[in-house]
């Protein structure tokens, strides 16, 4: 009897074009923002506000990944930045292959920052790399402080996490030392608390991403 790990292979597979991304990434001088976090965290309308802030002074460009519709890839074109749609009917993550198919809808050399939204999900987009620079949580105040606890893989696999909509945690009973003790038992991870409503912390965590890229060096 033979036993096909599907799992393990399709992983492994993910793993070597997720590396050829990264070396198109580098070739071509894109740093690259995987941003993932479950329905209804705040990801589009943080792209938004990121897009307004940046676009005067960096080239952007955004893959829009959602199982259906393209609501999000709409709000992020009337932003004005190139953006490429991928459904993947069904799927709750974007996978690498995903990826590389939507490269060739860009004109690389005409982009600084490129931001992947994820599908909304807090489980597996976390397992696949995309040969993204840097990856992000969005994280949102009426999801409740236990997101950390519930969902350890995801704030192991980021870089930083942004806890949105803060302006409601009073509302929402939000226990914010909670929630950062959670995240910290799981790893050292800087936690920007945002709200894109009123615009609080927003600086702080563009100018950590800005930091993220001259790090890289492009
Ligand atoms: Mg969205
Ligand atoms: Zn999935």
């Amino acid at each position: 009897m033979k036993v096909i790990k599907v799992a393990a292979s399709v992983m492994r597979g993910n793993e070597k074009i997720a590396l050829e991304n990264q070396a198109v990434f580098r070739n071509n001088n894109v740093f690259v923002v995987n941003i993932m976090g479950s329905p209804g965290a705040g990801k589009t309308t943080l792209l938004l506000k990121t897009i307004e802030a940046l676009k005067d002074n960096v080239r952007i460009g955004v893959i829009e990944g959602d199982i259906a519709t393209s609501h999000d890839a709409e709000l992020i074109h009337a932003a004005g930045v190139p953006v490429v749609q991928i459904n993947t009917e069904g799927a709750c993550h974007l996978d690498a292959r995903m990826i590389q198919l939507a490269l060739t809808h860009f004109n690389l050399a005409e982009i600084d920052l490129l931001f992947i939204e994820n599908v909304g999900n807090l489980v597996c987009p976390a397992g696949f790399n995309l040969g993204e620079s840097a990856r992000v949580v969005v994280s949102s105040v009426p999801e409740g402080d236990d997101k950390p606890k519930k969902y350890p893989g995801m704030f192991r696999v980021v870089d930083a996490v942004l806890l949105n909509k803060i302006d409601l945690s009073g509302v929402f009973g939000f226990n914010i030392n909670t929630f950062r003790e959670d995240v910290r038992q799981t790893r050292e991870l800087e936690i920007f608390e945002v709200s894109c409503k009123t615009m609080d912390g927003l600086s702080g965590w563009i100018d950590w991403l800005m930091g993220k890229r001259s790090a890289v060096g492009y």
